[in-house]
C-alpha cells in the first residue's frame, strides 16, 4: 500500500501536484491513499467524461459549461480530475477527497453534526465559496488550514489565522481532526 495517493499525470504536472499534496502532511496522504484516492489530470484536449467512467454513465454536463471547471472530485471513483494544476484547485479538490475518506466513502462533512453545527451558526466565511454547502465549506475551511493559494486570487488569502478569526469553531474542528495527523 503506497503512502501517497496515486497520480496520473505527465511529469512536470505531477510535481506541482505532488507539492500541493504535501501541504496536507504524511497522515492525510497515507489516509487518502488508504482509501484509494487517484488523481488524474486531464490533457487539454480530454473532457471529464472521456477520463471517468461515473461521469459518462450519469451523462454529467461539466464538460459543457461554457466555462469547466477547473477539477472536480468524484465520490464514487475515490478520484480528483483536474483540468487546472493551480495550487489552489488542487487543494480545494483533495480537500473533497480527504473529506470522503475520513467519513469511510460519503463525506464527513454531511454526517458529522460538529461540521453542520460550525456551519449553521458560522457567521462569516473563509472564502465566499465556502457559503455555497456543507462539501464547498469543509474543502475551503480545509484549504485555508494548509495555507493553500493562488497568487493572483481576487479572494482573500485563506489561511489558518483567517480560520481562527473568521470562523473558530471550524478551526477547533480541523485541529481536532489533524492534532493526530488525520490518523484515526
Ligand atoms: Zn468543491
Amino acid at each position: 500500500m503506497s503512502d501517497r495517493p496515486t497520480i496520473s499525470a505527465a511529469p512536470r504536472d505531477a510535481t506541482a501536484i505532488d507539492a500541493v499534496l504535501d501541504l496536507f502532511g504524511p497522515g492525510a496522504l497515507r489516509l487518502a491513499a488508504a482509501a484509494g484516492t487517484k488523481v488524474i489530470h486531464l490533457r487539454s484536449t480530454d473532457r471529464y467524461r472521456d477520463r471517468s467512467p461515473a461521469l459518462r454513465r450519469l451523462a454529467s454536463g461539466v464538460d459543457d459549461w461554457p466555462i469547466p471547471p477547473a477539477g472536480l472530485f468524484v465520490v464514487e471513483e475515490r478520484t480528483v480530475y483536474l483540468r487546472s494544476t493551480s495550487v489552489m484547485t488542487v487543494a480545494h479538490e483533495f480537500a473533497h477527497a480527504l473529506d470522503c475518506a475520513l467519513g469511510g466513502g460519503v463525506y464527513l462533512s454531511g454526517v458529522d453534526p460538529r461540521i453542520r453545527r460550525a456551519f449553521r451558526g458560522a457567521r462569516a466565511f473563509v472564502t465566499p465559496y465556502a457559503a455555497s454547502g456543507l462539501d464547498e465549506y469543509f474543502a475551503e475551511c480545509l484549504r485555508a488550514w494548509v495555507e493553500a493559494n493562488d497568487p493572483r486570487s481576487p479572494w482573500p488569502r485563506a489561511t489558518r489565522a483567517r480560520l481562527h478569526e473568521i470562523d473558530p469553531a471550524m478551526a477547533t474542528i480541523l485541529e481536532s481532526l489533524f492534532a493526530y495527523d488525520l490518523v484515526p
